[in-house]
């Protein structure tokens, strides 16, 4: 009773898996799912060697004939037998299969005729027979090595191997199936014994006596048109839809098959349907993509094998992790927990396909994800150009200026030679969702010769290049890029992810249509509108005006002309924001982003001035507050445009949640001088419209003092968002804008340190003084609104270190909101 067990008794004979093997344990699982599985046996593990005696096995025979309900004589449907061994658990360097047990000289054209193919089992009775020789029957190794040499044909490797057994060996190859299964037992144990194999066991720290289980499989011989095996996994890789791929072959399972036999699955003259149920089925037992190992025989498909897919395509993972949550299979914690921040980010964006032949051009900083392929240009003008006839173009440029900006919303990619993570160009190619790749070394431009150089190689304007911003490199040539979005049971997942995490997850967006691309992936707000953005490419010369204007008439005029375009600009983006909130920042307009190059200004008075303003160091001059202190008109026209385009929508019957925030301050006295701006502002919108918006005060937190005085400036503070980009430049004195290119390099190959801080938030420096600045404002206001707006706030890390602090959001840029909901969930698990 317990020593020829039948697939799927098991179980009810009380045997366990260490006795029943790897496969005979999962065949018992296959059987209790009601799945159907090749006809076949297990001898136990401790009982396999009595298998090698003749009566055992013919009892065995006996057996899976009666289980197939075949006859191994049975010239119509016959069958052979194929022995196998496995251990408790699936491990490499188990002995190969033995098949074909049954087959004598005098059937096998018969059986070959039958399946439809001359030869069709030779081969791998061939190798059944060098294996019994050695290890059953004694025929030296050397010797069989020797005769087999030159001999291809598997045809008369049998003839070979039959007549040096009967010539070297302790007996001939016997005729009689219970003889042939009896040494072909003797054989694998033999050799599962051999010290080679014992060696590689202790090499895997498994016992070098491990015992197996032996199998015995019923082999039916059939025609080549409506049998064969196969392999297949449960779900189409493009879309993880329930769809099985994989392919099958005609006539006899060999271990290796020849490639490039397979056959679609579609060609299954049974069709799909069976293994399409299977399939699903053990996805819900096993709560995984799967594979199968199958057979078919007279159209019907019996598996041999099946087990959790090994790598499973992401989106398969995603479907299958969404399909059991909602079975009930697996709990949606497990199924959030599955897709990794990374992964969904892999999913947002177009992807390369590599085949390992492309020639790499450069790799530089991996700026804004997704790939892309164009020709480059030169020059924003030339992509404005192209792109209008709908050519697809990289822009490519030393660096970018917010002049470049209408070029670069227009081109497939952006890539510079200098600028780091935080730099312009990978902070706009980002909210646009544009891939892009910054800091290219050895990227040079020449304009006037319409060439650039990338280390030996010069490209023109107008040849194709391809690039990854997830990965920085770029290519020569036009590779492919897979566009498929993410499927929809992404959205599901995310939806749930949504319902595990604390943290507030907003957007960094500047206009209305930014604001609708990331309420569609999930933004609950926005927490920053850089307003300086909104004047970047043509609109540039408003900005210009004021910091350039001769005298205070025409100073004033320019104020009022920036007034009226914020004014529209603040009516659609508070539109599209909703009943959400919305942080503004006024202005903080680095000098150098906004003035005329030399040489560029309108005349020589101009110029004069603009020379006058031109700083060693714009990213610590004349920005953010200080400008606002200057011009004091500056915030007071921004401000009222903002709440008279409240005043607006509010009319409309929408109310958006209004954070007016003032940029780089370190002085608590700056902050009260801008809120008094503020507040005037709005008294002024009150009494000329009647309506007193409602809206909350607070600050950026960018400076190391500003985050030292954090209880002081919470003083007139409703709100903190710390601009981690300009503290992390602060607080190392790394110039977010150069540093990456050379010393993070530099860094980085010395391990000094790991990740650039502008794409990972230091938790021991930038953090601390995050931990500081959050206990000193709660002390000062209990209660207050802390969120982060740098860069980091789309980095999975540095959200997970957010919501240790208990951080009330995040914000980052629209394509990466997705990611940031994954990883606040990941970080609440
Ligand atoms: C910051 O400094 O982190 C920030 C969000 O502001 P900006 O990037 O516009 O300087
Ligand atoms: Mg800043």
């Amino acid at each position: 009773g317990r020593l020829l067990v039948p697939y799927g008794q098991g179980h009810t004979r009380g045997l366990e898996a260490d006795e029943l093997g790897a496969h005979g344990a999962a065949m018992d699982r296959l059987v209790a799912l009601g799945l159907p599985v090749v006809p076949g046996l297990t001898v136990p593990a401790g009982a396999a060697a009595s298998l090698c005696d003749p009566d055992t096995a013919q009892a065995a025979v006996d057996l899976v004939e009666q289980l197939s309900g075949r006859r191994i004589d049975d010239a119509a449907r016959p069958l052979l037998l194929r022995l196998s061994a496995s251990a408790p658990t699936e491990i490499a360097g188990l002995p190969p299969d033995l098949a074909c047990l049954g087959v004598t000289p005098a059937r096998a054209d018969d059986l070959c005729a039958l399946i439809g193919r001359s030869d069709a089992l030779y081969e791998v009775w061939a190798a059944t027979v060098r294996m019994i020789a050695e290890y059953a029957l004694d025929v030296p190794g050397a010797v069989l090595d020797d005769a087999l040499l030159d001999t291809p044909a598997p045809r008369v490797r049998v003839e070979v191997l039959l007549s040096l057994a009967a010539e070297h060996g302790s007996r001939p190859f016997p005729d009689e199936p219970a003889q042939q299964l009896a040494l072909a037992a003797r054989a694998l144990l033999a050799r599962w014994d051999s010290p080679r194999a014992r060696r590689s066991r202790r090499s895997q720290r498994l016992p070098a006596d491990l015992a197996v289980a032996l199998h015995v499989q019923a082999l039916r011989i059939g025609p080549a048109d409506h049998s064969g095996y196969g392999t297949a996994t449960s779900r189409d890789p493009e879309t993880g839809r329930l769809s099985p791929r994989g392919s099958f072959f005609r006539g006899v399972r060999r271990s290796a098959p020849p490639p490039n036999t397979g056959e679609p699955l579609d060609r299954l003259a049974g069709g799909t349907a069976l293994l399409e149920h299977s399939l699903l089925t053990l996805e819900r037992h096993l709560r995984a993509p799967v594979s199968v190992d199958f057979e078919v025989r007279d159209d019907e498909i019996s598996l041999l094998a099946a087990s959790p897919q090994s790598r499973p395509p992401l989106r398969a993972s995603v479907c299958v992790a969404t399909d059991l949550a909602r079975d009930g299979a697996l709990g949606r914690e497990e199924a959030v927990r599955r897709i990794t921040p990374a992964q969904v980010q892999e999913l947002l964006h177009p992807q390369l396909r590599l085949t390992g032949g492309e020639e790499l051009l450069a790799k530089g900083l991996p700026a804004s994800p997704g790939a892309a392929t164009g020709v480059v240009v030169l020059s924003s003008e030339r992509a404005l150009e192209l792109a209008a006839d709908g050519t697809r173009v990289v822009l490519v440029a030393g660096e970018t200026t917010p002049a470049d900006v209408p070029g670069m919303l227009v081109s497939a990619a952006v890539l510079t030679g200098s600028g780091g993570i935080a730099s312009h160009a990978a902070v706009v190619a980002r909210g646009s969702g544009t891939p892009a790749v910054c800091g290219a070394e050895g990227l040079r431009v020449d304009p006037a010769a319409g060439t650039v150089r990338i280390g030996e190689r010069v490209l023109r304007e107008g040849d194709p290049i391809s690039l990854d911003g997830r990965s920085g490199a770029v290519y020569a040539g036009t590779l492919h890029v897979s566009v498929a979005g993410p499927p929809p049971e992404l959205s599901t997942l995310l939806e749930w992810a949504d319902g595990m995490r604390r943290l507030g997850v907003r957007v960094n967006a500047d206009t209305a249509a930014e604001v609708d691309t990331a309420l569609a992936l999930g933004a609950e707000g926005v927490g920053l509108c850089r307003t300086e953005h909104q004047f970047l490419g043509e609109r540039l010369p408003l900005i210009r005006r004021v910091l350039l204007a001769a005298d205070p008439a025409a100073r004033d005029e320019a104020l009022t002309e920036l007034e009226r375009a914020q004014h529209e600009d603040f009516r659609a983006l508070l539109a599209a924001v909703g009943n959400r909130p919305v942080t503004v920042r006024l202005l903080d307009a680095p000098l150098h982003e906004f003035l005329p190059a030399p040489g560029q200004a309108l005349d020589a008075a101009e110029e004069q001035r603009a020379a006058a303003l031109r700083e060693a160091n714009p990213m610590l001059g004349l920005r953010g507050v200080r400008l606002a202190l200057l011009h004091e008109r500056l915030y007071p026209a921004q401000a009222e445009a903002l709440f008279a385009a409240w005043a607006d929508v509010a009319a409309t019957g929408v109310r958006p949640e209004l954070e007016v925030m003032i940029p780089l301050v370190s002085l608590p006295e700056e902050l009260a001088a801008a809120a008094a701006y503020v507040r005037g502002a709005a008294d002024t919108v009150a009494a000329r419209t009647g309506v007193r918006v409602p809206y909350r005060l607070g600050t950026m937190i960018e400076t190391p003092r500003a985050a030292l005085l954090a209880g002081e400036l919470a003083e007139h503070a409703e709100f903190f968002s710390f601009g981690t980009n300009d503290l992390t430049q602060l607080t190392y004195g790394f110039s977010r804008d150069d540093v990456e290119r050379q010393v993070l390099v530099a860094y980085q190959e010395r391990g000094l340190l790991t990740a650039s801080p502008f794409a990972r938030l230091d938790p021991h420096g930038v953090g601390a003084l995050i931990r500081l600045a959050a206990e000193r404002a709660r002390d000062a206001r209990p209660g207050i609104k802390l969120g982060v707006c740098g860069e980091h706030g789309g980095d999975p890390e540095s959200i997970a270190f957010c919501d240790d602090l208990g951080l009330d959001y995040v914000s980052c840029s629209a394509h990466r909101v997705p990611v940031a909901r994954m990883a606040a969930a990941h970080s609440a698990l």
